[in-house]
């Protein structure tokens, strides 16, 4: 009884002390370095034999170490187009997921990229870009966090999900194709770091944790275990870099850290080499890693400061976006004079739609249409050819890209009619009919993937009877839309 109980406080006294006493040796992080900046990689560039090797070098740790496979597999292909020509890039995706059954469902990213500036050649010698500093070193970091956090695994509340980004040198493509493709549910991410370059601590003497004033209390949080690490912190920028992976997470209302220690090596450099990287300093900023990541994981709520809410909502969406329209459905002639109505016949229009943004729930939609409505009657039937622009005010729900959004539309339409035919005769617009029609145009319906689909209704205003013998008559039209926005 009395060794039970011994033993239980032991492992309690253990267990409460691990995460003071957790190391990531230099040495495992000095391993990673050494391979990924090593010439036989060739540079890691995007779409390149050294590239390749150097994912399924990160793949396979992940699998030996216990992270998991986010999706189906560890690699997360992407195209993208540089130059002239379309490469294939390689995310690379692990997953440890946490332990609380409601606090699982969000996310903290620890990300680096993996890829370099490749190879070239200078006067017929092959001269090679290791990026040992940028970034083996933090692609290092992210690969031992991870090892360090699955051996803590009942400690992590939220999901972690360590990413090796490829293609940040080419225009963060690697890390802007991880949040098109949802492979969890982005707005689930509850912070973001990107590790990049953190290789250079014993000369720059200083951690720059850039914007780490986005998440709400952040900053108190930071200085308090940076102490404890005896980890020196440079000013903290507030704005989120516009250079490293959490750019785009950042400009979606993520609160993104650029953690690294600085530019005071040979950046871009073919001297940016294995050899010249601070282990210690490596060992020091991955310890302060750990324990944040652990906390945050921990925390009751990670929410985003205000600043960068605003700054997100006013992101999203693009000023001006433009597409092609098509509406199918029917109209009829309103006699609001008479007791009889036209009877409902085919209808349809076609043409351009755009777009600008007013603020992130509200849009102006232009549009320009070739239109064509009926109507028909006891006595014969009725159809005009038209020019329509409907100009509407568009309120809109939040999601856009891959989440599908809501909206509603409210606005005024001018048509000018070129032509028609009443009972098979040509209209007169000169002596019987009106060549203009204004009216109003409201509709709701849903986007995703930029593609919309809608229900629409116009309903004419003015009379389309010039002859003071003919008795009023109004237009008026139901569409099923459908549109697809560039
Ligand atoms: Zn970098």
């Amino acid at each position: 009884m009395t060794r039970n109980l011994i033993t239980c406080a032991l492992a309690l006294f253990l267990s409460l002390s691990t995460i003071g006493q957790v190391t990531i040796p230099a040495d495992s992080l000095k391993k990673h370095v050494y391979y990924l900046a090593s010439d036989s990689l060739e540079g890691r560039g995007l779409s390149t034999e050294g590239g390749l090797k150097a994912a399924i070098y990160i793949a396979n740790l992940f699998k030996e170490i216990g992270i998991a496979p986010a999706g189906e597999g560890y690699f997360h292909p992407f195209y993208t187009r540089v130059g002239q020509s379309m490469l294939k890039g390689n995310n690379v995706v692990g997953i440890i997921e946490g332990t609380d059954p409601k606090l699982k469902n969000e996310y903290i990213v620890l990300g680096a990229h993996y890829d370099h500036l490749s190879y070239t050649y200078i006067d017929g010698v092959k001269v090679v870009y290791n990026g040992a500093d940028d970034n083996a070193s933090g692609t290092s970091a992210i690969i031992e966090l991870g090892r360090a956090l699955v051996q803590q695994k009942e400690k992590l509340k939220r999901s972690v999900l360590i990413i090796a980004f490829d293609g940040e040198e080419s225009g963060l493509r690697g890390s802007i194709d991880f949040i098109g493709q949802n492979v969890i549910p982005i707005e689930n991410v509850k912070l973001m770091m990107s590790i990049d370059m953190v290789g250079r601590y014993a000369e720059s003497n200083s951690l720059i944790m850039g914007a780490m004033a986005n998440l709400t209390g952040g900053i108190e949080l930071l200085d308090r275990i940076a102490k404890k690490h005896e980890v020196k912190l440079k000013e903290i920028p507030e704005s989120l870099s516009g250079r490293t992976d959490s750019k785009p997470f950042g400009d979606i209302g993520i609160p993104a850290i650029h953690v690294t220690s600085g530019i005071v090596g040979p950046y871009h450099q073919p001297e940016d080499d294995r050899e010249t990287i601070d282990y210690e300093g490596m060992e020091k900023i991955a310890g302060l890693l750990f324990e944040l990541t652990i906390e945050l994981a921990n925390k009751d709520s990670l929410v985003p400061n205000k600043k960068l809410m605003v700054a997100a909502k006013q992101s999203g969406q693009p000023f001006f976006r433009y597409g092609v329209k098509a509406h199918v459905g029917s109209s009829f002639h309103a006699y609001p004079n008479e007791f009889f109505n036209g009877k409902r016949r085919f209808s349809y229009e076609v043409g351009l739609v755009s777009q600008i943004k007013i603020t992130k729930h509200f849009l102006l939609q232009p549009e320009v249409l070739y239109s064509s409505s009926a109507s028909d009657y006891e006595t014969g039937n009725f159809r005009v050819h038209s020019l329509k622009i409907p100009v509407s005010l568009v309120i809109a729900s939040s999601g856009g890209g891959y989440n599908p959004r809501v909206y509603a539309t409210l606005g005024a339409y001018y048509r000018y009619h070129f032509s028609g035919t009443a009972n098979g005769k040509s209209l007169d617009f000169d002596n019987s009919f009106e060549q203009t029609e204004t009216g109003i145009v409201y509709g709701f319906g849903f986007e995703q993937n930029s593609v919309f689909v809608s229900v629409n209704f116009s309903l004419g205003l003015s009379s389309l009877a010039k002859d003071a013998n003919m008795s009023d008559f109004k237009n008026r039209a139901t569409y099923f839309s459908m549109a697809y926005m560039f």
